[in-house]
């Protein structure tokens, strides 16, 4: 089973995704993250990555699908894997088709609007260790600048200022969102309303997950 979060930044998708990690076991797969671990270690794919992030537009196709095959390469995925921030074009969307994941795919759209996105991610923290996520008033962190996970010194991201966000909306406007009409007519797409709170939206996300889980395992189509 392969999940796709589909979302403007800031839409939840790396909270949702972690929250499926623990319930099912699904591991979590940001291409975000594997970018900023690439720079942060300074491969090669890294410092290509490192020239095209942080202005609010995306890193080209070959390095991210560098990265991502040999993640979904590795033992965790094959029985399964949430996707977030991945595809994020039309033609990524083909390629992950190329790449090819055994069983049904199923699109989640976490939907924003673009003022509770701004509020998000201008109070975003996260860990540049770990990348837990905190929001300031939200959910803070236990002691104010600290991961509760791992002790890290929380950063906010050189992408989360208003003017790269504002950027970044521009992009998933015109880039992401086409995705969301070509899941639907797949029959893949579930729409979930994303304004709400964390817990809410997860709770809504894995209402429908589990429908699905449960069908895909009575008609033998499951992982
Ligand atoms: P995220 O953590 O998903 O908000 O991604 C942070 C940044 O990484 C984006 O603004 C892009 O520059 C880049 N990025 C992440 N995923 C992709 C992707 N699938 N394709 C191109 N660029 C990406």
């Amino acid at each position: 089973m392969r999940i796709i979060l589909l979302g403007a930044p800031g839409s939840g998708k790396g909270t949702v995704a972690e929250g499926l990690r623990s319930a099912y076991g699904f591991p979590k797969i940001s291409t975000g993250d594997l970018l900023r671990e690439a720079v942060r270690e300074g491969t090669p794919l890294g410092i290509v990555a490192a020239s095209q992030m942080g202005k609010g537009g995306l890193v080209d196709d070959a390095t991210v699908l560098a990265l991502l095959r040999e993640r979904l390469a590795r033992d965790d995925c094959r029985g399964g894997h949430v996707l977030d921030g991945f595809p994020r074009t039309l033609a990524q969307a083909d390629s992950l088709e190329s790449i090819g994941a055994p069983g049904p795919e199923v699109v989640f759209d976490l939907q924003v609007s673009d003022e509770v996105v701004l509020r998000r991610l201008t109070n975003r923290r996260t860990c540049p260790k770990c990348e837990a996520i905190y929001h300031l008033l939200n959910k803070p962190p236990k002691t104010a600048g600290i991961c509760d996970a791992c002790g890290t010194a929380l950063v906010q991201r050189n992408d989360d200022t208003s003017e790269v966000i504002v950027e970044r909306l521009r992009t998933y406007h015109a880039k992401t969102e086409p995705l969301v009409a070509r899941y639907a007519a797949k029959g893949a797409l579930y729409r979930i309303d994303g304004d709400g709170p964390a817990g809410a939206v997860l709770g809504e996300v894995r209402k429908v997950l589990d429908a699905v889980l449960g069908r895909a395992e009575s008609t033998g189509t499951g992982e």
